[in-house]
């Protein structure tokens, strides 16, 4: 098993996007009733320990998941739900900077006690403290910083949280390059998001 996780780790990008993600999405509304694969998203957001350094999100996690689906998600058939909204408490995780070149492993260490197999967990975290982090993304985790929430930085790393690897046609959400344009997934990485659910729900 120990095996197992070292390649896990090893097999993750550091950083998503080569530019910085800071253009809010544009992108037509699209919601459908008809959806093939639902999945619950716990919102966490990552708090230090001393509860007198707490910091506010100010985030409206309904418009959060409104606006993902009706952009990205309800067009495929796919529909995301709003799950639990919690609270991790976690210096590690919550001072990223101090992590330089190990954010991913980072995370992934600092959350596993804290998802759900069945779900994604969106982690919620300052980009302050971060060094140019906008997200990660792996094994139903995301972590989106607050100033990326709105951008196409959410679907990406949602992306990975349910198997997808990067992707190298411009305008594609997986995409590294001019992440203002990325809004479309493939009908190869839908196919693998929707495998992907059905696995969650067996
Ligand atoms: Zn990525």
């Amino acid at each position: 098993m120990r095996f197992l996780r070292i390649l896990v780790v090893l097999s993750i990008f550091a950083s998503c996007t080569t530019e910085d993600d800071y253009v809010p999405y544009q992108v037509e509304q699209v919601f459908s009733d008809n959806l093939e694969k639902t999945i619950k998203v716990d919102i966490i957001y990552v708090q230090p320990s001393n509860k007198a350094s707490k910091v506010s999100y100010g985030l409206n996690e309904t418009h959060f998941i409104d606006n993902l689906n009706g952009s990205f998600f309800h067009r495929y058939g796919i529909g995301l739900e709003m799950g639990d909204i919690k609270t991790l408490n976690n210096d590690e995780l919550y001072d990223l900077k101090d992590n330089r070149g190990q954010e991913a492993s980072v995370f992934l260490q600092q959350t596993q006690d804290s998802y759900r197999e069945d779900r994604i967990s969106v982690y919620v975290m300052k980009r302050s403290n971060t060094i140019a982090i906008a997200g990660i993304g792996k094994d139903k985790r995301a972590l989106i910083t607050d100033e990326f929430l709105y951008t196409s930085t959410a679907p990406h790393e949602i992306g990975h949280a349910l198997g997808l690897h990067h992707y190298h046609e411009e305008g594609n959400i997986m995409s590294q390059i001019r992440p203002y344009l990325r809004k479309d997934f493939t009908d190869e990485q839908i196919a693998v998001l929707k495998e992907t659910l059905e696995k969650i729900e067996n």
